[in-house]
């Protein structure tokens, strides 16, 4: 019956269950909420891993990053990082070679701006290897503006919940932007990403073990016998 609530308020009911269901603590080993950079220690370790992320698994992210920042946290420590060395933390990571190449070159873009992480779109996408989902992820963490940061987890679920109806992550973030009140939408994403490593999985989603299921008409899912 829930599911007949028009679409804005079934998002906020999803919204709110799964903080409430994070508060008690059902998300924490969620790998979002574990690794180096769930302290959010600063933006740039968050564009750091936010690069490091892309096109690998999250628990990969976690491994690569811890070894990154045993090492160096700022700008000018990471650029000190022979390109050999870094290349080899990075292995397994995916494109490692060029992932190593560009995080040098998003330490000197930062290091010319004065050690100063952009605070607007335009200036982070303007940043070696950034693009839409890590800009909105860095405003939305680090900055706390209104932004939905949208990544493989939050694309799918968006369209099993029926929230939207895209093929691509940046049609998903055109729709859904202003159907999320302005105070969720900066928590749309870990809320989204720690619901897909656990329970609405790419693969094997545990529909049967969801808070939200109620909310959830399951689209594109096969329908169990
Ligand atoms: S009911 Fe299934 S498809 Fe819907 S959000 Fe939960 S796990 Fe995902």
């Amino acid at each position: 019956m829930t599911k007949r609530l028009p679409r804005e308020q079934r998002i906020v009911e999803v919204l709110r269950t799964l903080a409430r269901e994070t508060r008690k603590g059902r998300y924490q080993r969620a790998p979002v909420y574990e690794g180096p950079f769930s302290h959010r220690a600063s933006p740039f370790m968050e564009l750091v891993s936010c690069l490091v992320s892309q096109r690998v698994r999250d628990e990969q992210t976690t491994r690569v990053c811890a070894k990154i920042f045993a090492e160096a946290t700022t700008p000018e420590e990471l650029r000190a990082l022979p390109l050999p060395r870094l290349e080899r933390m990075l292995y397994g990571a995916g494109f490692y070679r060029q992932k190593a190449r560009t995080l040098h070159a998003l330490s000197e873009a930062v290091i010319e701006q004065g050690n100063v992480v952009p605070q607007t779109r335009e200036g982070l996408e303007a940043l070696p290897g950034i693009g839409p989902k890590c800009a909105n992820l860095i405003l939305a963490h680090c900055f706390g503006q209104p932004t939905i940061a949208v990544d493989t987890h939050v694309h799918r679920i968006s369209n099993r919940l029926d929230w939207v109806r895209s093929k691509t992550p940046e049609k998903t973030e055109q729709t859904l932007t202003p159907l999320v009140p302005v105070r969720w939408r900066a928590r749309v994403n870990i809320l989204l990403v720690a619901h897909g490593q656990l329970v609405c999985r790419p693969i094997g989603p545990r529909c049967d073990e969801c808070s939200v299921a109620p909310l959830c008409p399951q689209r594109g899912l096969r329908r169990r016998p």
